[in-house]
């Protein structure tokens, strides 16, 4: 049986752009070996979940693996958890914060801190605190992302009362876009109970007082000084709780490992058992060395049956930057790290992406991403009724949206793969 590298470039979709004569980034970009994979296999369009649905990485990834993005969701904030090696207890609850500039009154400036470096020491200020019997540890992650885990007895009575999500966002990151002007929301319990009402009023009190620390730190006011704005923040979003979900091993019999950079994908992979890979060099962003992952996917399948490999920069690209330059440089570097990907013996290949990130949104979108299986030796892609059955073969949007394997949803994929498969 063919051992099976699955490669999905988040946020990899994107529209048409001017600049670049009318293609997407990954339609201008000079691909040739994801063109060879191409030609070797089916191509088709992917929505990992439904249409009108706002897909998010960590809900659509689920979905792609086949799992259920609703049941199976443990929450944003323990797959953060987990992907930063949190030890997290069934009886913790963990948001997914950033760090933020907001002003005096509350309102947002910019929801990410002019995408500050590190966190790191303005977590030691604030990591630890209790308040109302809720103890707040709070964790770094990349760039100005972190992981607030709360404990404590008023968070195990409240845990006792409810299943899922349970403490609505501070982040009004769903509130128009970028945020920007909107005030910090308050915390709320679903359902409102009195177990609840103690947690979130703890966690907005938590925020008050670690937005007064924030604000006198002395890296904030060097930040200031520099013309930079200060993290004085804490934006929590993404509330959840670990709960027992049936590990990729046991769905399909697969040992998988998963090569990822930034902490969210790894926390997916290890939520549902996969086997981390630690990877020099895999930064989670645009900077990531490729050839490095590529390395370590490649090494993985002596042991596995099932690379996962992630690439982040494409989303960086689009959502961070709205760079079509930079979305298009980054999936040529990946390309150019791929030669020795395409001449592996017996292993199946498939590329895709989690959803869109259209540069000139800057944000997620559902518009369908390009998807391929890779068989290793020619087939005709296209429907017999298309007329391009002699066009070049460009791993990209419009080339895809012609091909044998038609649109699918996330739900779709593994059996898809697996039913290819020999
Ligand atoms: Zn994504």
């Amino acid at each position: 049986m063919k051992k099976i590298i699955l490669l999905i470039f988040d946020g990899l979709g994107d529209r048409p752009i001017k600049e670049l004569g009318g293609q997407t980034p990954l339609e201008a970009a000079h691909t040739p070996n994801l063109d060879r994979l191409a030609s070797q296999g089916i191509c088709g369009t992917l929505n990992a979940m439904p249409e009108n649905l706002y897909p998010t990485s960590e809900e659509a990834h689920l979905a792609i693996l086949g799992y259920d993005f609703v049941k199976d969701y443990p929450g944003r904030g323990v797959l953060e958890a987990l992907g930063a090696g949190i030890k997290l207890k069934p009886d913790e609850m963990a948001f997914r914060i950033d760090f933020g500039t907001v002003d005096k009154d509350l309102k947002l400036i910019d929801p990410r801190a002019g995408v500050i470096e590190s966190t790191e020491k303005l977590c030691k200020a604030v990591d630890g605190v209790e308040v109302d019997g809720v103890t707040f540890k709070i964790y770094p992650s990349l760039s100005y992302r972190g992981v607030l885990v709360l404990s404590g007895q008023p968070v195990k009575n409240y845990l006792k009362k409810v299943r899922h999500a349970a403490i609505s966002d501070t982040d009004p990151h769903k509130s128009g876009p970028h945020k920007i002007g909107v005030r910090v929301l308050h915390p709320k319990p679903f359902g409102g109970s009195k177990e609840g009402k103690t947690v979130a009023r703890a966690l907005e009190r938590y925020q008050y007082l670690t937005h007064e620390i924030l604000d006198e730190h002395k890296i904030n006011k060097k930040r200031i000084k520099k013309g930079f704005p200060p993290a004085n923040f804490i934006l929590a979003r993404g509330e959840g709780r670990l709960k027992p979900v049936q590990s990729f091993k046991d769905r399909y019999g697969l040992k998988a490992a998963c090569v990822a950079g930034a902490p969210l994908y790894k926390g997916i992979a290890s939520y549902l058992g996969m086997k981390v890979l630690r990877v020099k060099g895999a930064t989670g962003k645009l900077d990531t060395n490729v050839g490095a992952k590529v390395k370590a996917a490649t090494k993985a399948l002596k042991n596995n049956d099932f690379v996962f490999m992630h690439l982040k920069g494409t989303d960086v690209a689009a959502e961070e930057y709205g760079s079509a330059k930079l979305k298009k440089e980054f999936i040529e570097r990946a390309d150019k790290a791929f030669g020795t990907l395409c001449n592996l013996k017996n292993v199946m290949i498939c590329v895709t992406g989690d959803h869109s990130t259209p540069c000139a949104l800057k944000d997620h979108s559902s518009d369908p991403v390009p998807f391929l299986i890779n068989f290793q030796f020619p087939i005709s892609n296209f429907q017999s009724n298309s007329n391009d059955q002699n066009s070049k073969v460009k791993f990209g949007e419009s080339y895809c949206k012609k091909g044998s394997l038609g649109h699918i949803y996330g739900k779709d994929v593994m059996s898809r793969i697996l039913g290819n498969r020999d």
